[in-house]
């Protein structure tokens, strides 16, 4: 056993290495490989540190190196190299983290991740925190709260009676939502198409004076931190608004939270801590490995009404059980990780890591803009859109970007633009991968424009 999984160790940190400095995007080749993984169903057993072997052989290139410093995709960060040991160990540990009896650690140490999150965040530390997958369940639990809360006050027990002859609710929702609240709207019954979408201003925000009659069974969800534009809708006035009328807000902070770590951009969370609940991701800014959700409601009766399961043999005592915070009962510890994570950045180490991050954004909107390419949104967090003239153009440079290697960006549609998506939310990025990062992306640019010149 030793045997195997110190060379499963070397192996993993050989690919860590390497991904470090190899192109981003793996090449078609090593894709096409990965059919060698298939075949017939084996008859008979293999020898495990062959198996690892091939694993590593035929997998570790067909990768996205998105832990690497230029990987710059979707908003997904990297692992901190601390988490993903934690990570390793607590496979190690192969704990349920369902329930107290099953794991008194996995409960222990998610106890106090919860406690240091609602901390950073300034959340309330009577919250009700529950760990999921990732932001889509960490919505979907809280929006879960939200409908047990708003219907019993209208005398419903949803979770015995089902929404079938229920109190209706509204939910209002931004012009710019995510589409995975939209998928846990309709998971929860509540449906994605019977929001009231409330406009949205040229950055993406919510525009609070187009909110409709909000009352005690409304549910409004506000983003903090728009996919494209890293944009904050304002929480101060949403939730003044809702506050009066007895609503619910609801936040999907999935990677915007993190913003309340560091000190020059809380100001774009300002009133956000008002809200009702928040949904975030760890495996996003915080840098741990897949995959980890958080789900915080600030009346934690309600979503431990909305979780709770019971059955003789669960039978428990007075502990908090990881299993009455989230959807599902047998999973892995989460807030190993996590705690990881806190422990070794502490709040200075995450505010440098968050700050950092936004600075980068900044070099690469500057360099964009130096070398006269339009970015499209104000650069206020860590995400940057840029075209590079017709859609055809910015098309073509983002494939060709993606293929050459040096980094890998996304593409996106932002109010009628074709745009190259930037975000920056790995550990790893230094400086010089975003110069030569820009330096790729410029160099393709210039070329692909060229190219495409009329004559
Ligand atoms: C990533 C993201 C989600 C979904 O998160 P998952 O972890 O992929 O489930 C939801 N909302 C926003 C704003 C996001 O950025």
């Amino acid at each position: 056993m030793e045997r195997l999984f110190s060379e499963a160790a070397e192996r993993g940190s050989r690919y860590l290495t390497e991904a470090a400095r190899r192109r981003v995007a793996p090449r078609p080749e090593d894709v096409a490989k990965l059919e060698d993984l298939g075949g017939p169903l084996p008859q008979n057993p293999s020898d495990p540190t062959a198996v690892i072997a091939m694993l590593d052989d035929l997998g570790s290139r067909a990768t996205m190196a998105s832990t690497s410093g230029r990987y710059f995709g979707f908003v997904t960060g990297g692992a901190l190299p601390v988490t993903l040991a934690a990570n390793w160990l607590a496979g190690a540990w192969d704990q349920n983290a369902g329930l107290h009896a099953t794991s008194p650690l996995g409960a222990k140490i998610e106890e106090i991740a919860a406690q240091w999150l609602c901390e950073i965040f300034g959340l309330p530390d009577t919250c009700g925190v529950g760990f999921t997958t990732g932001a889509t369940m960490a919505n979907f639990t809280c929006l879960a709260a939200a409908r047990h809360a708003l219907l019993k006050r209208a005398g419903w027990n949803v979770e015995d009676d089902g929404l079938f002859g229920a109190p209706p609710l509204t939910v209002v929702v931004g012009a710019e939502v995510h589409v995975s609240l939209l998928k846990a709207l309709s998971m929860l019954g509540l449906g994605r198409a019977r929001v009231i979408t409330v406009p949205a201003d040229e950055q993406g925000r919510m525009k609070p004076a187009h909110l409709p009659a909000l009352n005690e069974r409304t549910i409004v969800c506000m983003q903090a931190g728009n996919v494209n534009t890293g944009a904050f809708d304002p929480a101060a006035e949403i939730c003044a608004r809702a506050q009066q009328a007895g609503a619910w807000v609801h936040v999907d902070g999935a990677f915007g939270l993190w913003a309340a770590a560091a000190p020059h951009r809380s100001y774009l969370l300002k009133g956000i801590c008002e809200a009702d609940s928040w949904g975030t991701d760890c495996h996003k800014w915080l840098n741990v490995p897949y995959d980890c959700g958080v789900a915080f409601v600030r009346d934690a009766q309600s979503l431990r009404d909305a979780m709770i399961i019971s059955a003789a043999y669960l039978h428990t005592g007075n502990k908090r059980e990881p299993a009455h915070y989230s959807p599902e009962a047998s999973r892995r510890a989460r807030g190993v990780e996590v705690w990881a994570a806190i422990r070794s950045l502490g709040r200075s180490g995450l505010a440098e890591l968050i700050e950092r991050n936004c600075q980068l954004a900044k070099r690469f909107a500057q360099g964009l803009r130096q070398s006269g390419f339009n970015v499209l949104n104000d650069v206020v967090l860590n995400q940057v859109l840029v075209s590079f003239g017709s859609p055809e153009t910015t098309r073509r440079v983002i494939a060709d970007v993606q293929s050459e290697g040096t980094c890998w960006c996304g593409g996106t549609e932002w109010h009628g633009h074709t745009a190259m998506r930037i975000s920056v939310s790995c550990w790893a990025t230094t400086e010089e991968d975003v110069e030569a990062s820009l330096a790729a992306i410029v160099r393709i640019a210039r070329r692909v424009s060229i190219s495409q010149s009329p004559g």
